[in-house]
């Protein structure tokens, strides 16, 4: 429930092979925005961009990563689990984005095997 955002996969579905999975994920998502971008949620990312977000002292600023599947390590590295689906074959699909400050890192799709 709430805002997110999309991400493009370099990977291709495990299961068909298809391209450009677009999947969704809530760090740094809002129905808020700012006068430059716009709103914080809806828009596509690939690895690489910086995602835009309130300035310091905001009062949402804070709120950037909190989801439920959203967590910072001890190196201030933070994962969010995402959530997609095929559009050819229709899979489930997890994956982890890796951001540092705002910019992605890394998109890697979740083994189906891996799964809990
Ligand atoms: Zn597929």
């Amino acid at each position: 429930m709430g805002a997110f955002n999309f991400i493009r996969l370099s990977e291709p579905c495990p299961h068909c092979g298809a391209g450009n999975l677009s999947l969704q994920f809530k760090f740094a998502s809002s129905y808020d925005g700012d006068k430059v971008v716009g709103r914080f949620y809806g828009h596509t990312y690939a690895v690489g961009d910086r995602m835009p977000w309130f300035e310091e002292g905001h009062r949402e600023f804070e709120k950037i990563a909190r989801h439920p599947n959203v967590s910072t390590t001890e190196d201030g590295v933070i994962r969010n689990k995402g959530i997609g689906r095929c559009a050819e074959c229709k899979l489930d699909i997890e994956f982890e984005v890796l951001f540092r400050d705002r910019v992605i890192v890394s998109a890697k799709l979740i083994p189906p095997s891996a799964k809990a």
